[in-house]
């Protein structure tokens, strides 16, 4: 048991949750070396919701309901940390919601779907096809899902992905706490916050949206923008750190 106490408490409790699934073959091991990169990053931004990480979930919330056909792509981090958040965003935007795994096999693909659907996701189901121009079953996805998305949400996504995804001309939303990393730099937007604060921002965020405001949010998205107050958030909390 962790003490609620514990000043890192929050933290703790996403690690156990994500050995149990490493465990149970949800998450892969590189999923795990994958978190704690993310982990440190989030230590960098104050593990919090910073006013320009809110501004880029409010727009990804006008772009997933302005979306002809919006996707939510998770895989097995994803489901682990944050299932019932999925289905509550899915419930809010209209989004589909398709299993698209790095590391993939038929199993796993069937337990995370499990894993999904018990927190009251429905997963897209159908027989994937290589569409995503990569090399292997990374380029794997569904005709009918990711493969005929304008917009797609993909969480914790691996960098050469998202640029694969970009070629394919659709719009690309990812929650990466790495400012710097390939996939924050090459997605339509990024959302630089934790996934388990990010995804229920965005659900908040389709509650509350008019459309006009969708309209001008989506006008004037600038993702770089946003990247550089994440890097400027992050180099005020370093210089002031032992003040
Ligand atoms: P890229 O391929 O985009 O250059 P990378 O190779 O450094 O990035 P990956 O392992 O491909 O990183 O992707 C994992 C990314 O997800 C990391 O940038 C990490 O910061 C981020 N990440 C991990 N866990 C979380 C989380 N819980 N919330 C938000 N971001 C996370
Ligand atoms: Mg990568």
């Amino acid at each position: 048991m962790i003490p609620k106490d514990h000043p890192r408490y929050r933290s703790l409790v996403a690690r156990e949750r994500l050995a149990r699934c490493a465990r149970e073959g949800v998450v892969a091991l590189e999923g795990l070396a994958a978190h704690g990169r993310g982990e440190a990053f989030d230590y960098l931004i104050g593990e919090r919701t910073s006013e320009s990480a809110l501004l880029a979930a409010r727009t990804a919330a006008a772009m997933l309901l302005s979306a002809r056909h919006a996707v939510i792509s998770v895989n097995g981090n994803t489901a682990a940390l944050a299932a019932r958040e999925v289905a509550a965003l899915q419930q809010a935007s209209g989004a589909d919601v398709e299993v698209n795994l790095f590391h993939r096999t038929d199993e796993r693909i069937a337990l995370i779907t499990r894993l999904l659907e018990e927190h009251g996701v429905r997963v897209l189901s159908g027989t994937a096809e290589r569409l995503v121009p990569l090399a292997h079953d990374r380029g794997l996805c569904l005709p009918e899902g990711i493969g005929d998305a304008d917009v797609v949400l993909v969480p914790l996504e691996d960098g050469d992905r998202c640029e694969a995804l970009r070629k394919m001309g659709k719009a690309v939303i990812t929650v990466d706490l790495n400012p710097l990393s390939r996939t924050a730099r090459t997605a339509t937007l990024t959302i630089v916050d934790e996934l388990t604060r990010a995804l229920p921002a965005i659900t908040a965020a389709c509650a509350t949206l008019e459309p006009g405001e969708r309209d001008r949010l989506i006008a004037s998205l600038d993702n770089t923008y946003l990247l550089r107050a994440a890097i400027d958030e992050m180099r005020e909390r370093l210089v002031h750190a032992l003040e």
